[in-house]
């Protein structure tokens, strides 16, 4: 899940970054309004987390400007105070949601998870792949009931990989999804957490779930086992 910030102070804005990469988001972040539209505009996100008083533009306008260029990812605006011309300013522009600061980054985790669950398609809470159990509420895996521990960019890898099945996944869209704008490495990085994946899901339980598609990328494969 890539996620963009957009937030003026740097403390805070450096807090969720932090905060959101320890749940396994890839995040950029935005410090003004012109910023937040060209990061909004440039790139796909997962969800975009827009604070309201940004220098240059507010979040309203840059909400409604994201909304006209056809841009859909969901917005999760942060309002200052409990203010309930903001709020309603906030939905008319194209918001999905609101967070009322100060907030707890747990509210915050949930609303996303309900935000990215919502597109483009209705997603189940839990996915489910053959054996395998994925949760994003509680950062839990289980293969056949047997719990599996993640580092928070496996879990993302994975959790991309379920939503997508057995469409072929790019290395281009994994790297766009799953690390953010600041990294600067090559897509080789993908193929190693390929490796640690199938290391903890597939080969301690002999199974062959991630299929590499040469030249392609990446899709689930079901196990003629499960069927
Ligand atoms: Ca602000």
């Amino acid at each position: 899940m890539r996620v963009l910030v957009a937030e003026d102070q740097p403390k805070m804005a450096s807090v969720l970054k932090r905060a959101l990469e320890a749940e396994g988001y890839a995040v950029d972040l935005a410090a003004d309004g012109e910023d937040a539209l060209w990061f909004g505009s440039e790139w796909e996100y997962d969800a975009i987390v827009l604070d309201v008083g940004l220098p240059l533009r507010d979040g309203f306008d840059v909400c409604r400007r994201l909304r006209q260029r056809g841009r859909w990812a969901p917005v999760l605006m942060l309002t200052v105070k409990d203010a309930t011309s903001d709020r309603v300013q906030g939905l008319d522009s194209g918001a999905d949601d609101y967070l009322t600061k100060p907030f707890e980054f747990d509210e915050l985790f949930a609303r996303l998870r309900a935000l990215t669950r919502r597109t483009p398609t209705p997603r189940p809470t839990v996915l489910e792949w053959d054996d395998l159990e994925l949760d994003p509420a509680t950062k839990s895996l289980t293969r056949d009931g047997t719990a599996i521990e993640l580092s928070p960019k496996e879990f993302s890898l994975l959790e991309l990989l379920m939503e997508r099945g057995d469409m072929v996944t790019s290395r281009t869209e994994i790297l766009e999804h799953v690390w953010d704008f600041a990294y600067d490495g090559t897509s080789n990085v993908v193929d190693v957490y390929i490796r640690y994946l199938r290391n903890k899901i597939d080969r301690p339980f002999d199974r062959d779930t991630i299929e590499t598609v040469r030249g392609e990328g990446y899709r689930l494969h079901h196990d003629p086992r499960e069927s």
